[in-house]
């Protein structure tokens, strides 16, 4: 992976924030500390690439802060062996650290010049067990469910069921889910039975909406 370089110190403060801020997780710092994240922004935002804030991307949307990325992804319980859905790649950034981690990504985005850029990228990059489809994440992607665990990366006004039957009997569900369409409540859903569901509430998050046909209709928050 000749993109992954050592870090200067801007990623050691960045690490060192993350493990103050509770992530445990020894695979998901390991990630975090090998994916160059100045690799998946714009060039006027790489001086910030290290700053622990979400910055924004193409089409009006967000790379989320890299302590959300890093508590999703330890929220998921993952194991190498896993196979992981992730709803909203976005810049592909968070793509690119559960592919460090797990054996095979599948993510979907709903903009059709984001999944088009997050596939050059991971590409580029190397990441060659990350898959991009272009289309509605919240119904999923049946044909190579189930998957160990789902995140979604945008918050909608419920859990979509069509997630949580593609999940394995144990699978994990991580995902922000609220009334209101800026402000959301991050669970996780652990799926204990064929029909039987538990939930998990993470704390309080803030995410773009989750646009589609089991998300928000609309992006002023419309559920038509
Ligand atoms: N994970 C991304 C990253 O690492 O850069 C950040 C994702 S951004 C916070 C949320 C993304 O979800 C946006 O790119 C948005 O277009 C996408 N999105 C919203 N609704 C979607 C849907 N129904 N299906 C797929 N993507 C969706």
């Amino acid at each position: 992976m000749t993109s992954e370089r050592h870090p200067g110190k801007a990623k050691q403060a960045f690490l060192a924030i993350l493990a103050r801020r509770g992530i445990k997780d020894k695979r998901v710092l390991e990630a975090m500390e090998a994916v160059p994240r100045e690799a998946f922004v714009g060039a006027r935002q790489t001086r910030y690439a290290y700053d622990d804030s979400p910055l924004p991307i193409e089409e009006g949307q967000t790379i989320s802060q890299p302590y959300i990325v890093a508590l999703m992804t330890e929220a998921m319980q993952l194991e190498p062996d896993n196979t992981v859905l992730e709803i909203g790649s976005g810049s592909g950034y968070a793509a690119a650290v559960l592919s460090r981690i797990v054996k095979q990504v599948y993510t979907i985005e709903r903009h059709p010049m984001l999944a088009k850029l997050a596939r050059e990228r991971l590409a580029d990059l190397g990441y060659d067990n990350v898959r991009v489809l272009c289309g509605d994440g919240t119904l999923g992607w049946p044909e190579h469910a189930p998957f160990d665990a789902i995140v979604v990366t945008a918050g909608g006004p419920r859990v979509p069921e069509s997630l949580v039957r593609q999940l394995v009997i144990g699978g994990r569900l991580v995902i922000p889910t609220g009334p209101a369409i800026h402000q959301q409540k991050l669970l996780r859903i652990t799926r204990v039975s064929e029909d039987e569901t538990e939930s998990e509430d993470l704390g309080g998050v803030r995410f773009v909406p989750l646009i589609g046909e089991e998300g928000w209709r609309d992006t002023e928050g419309r559920m038509t």
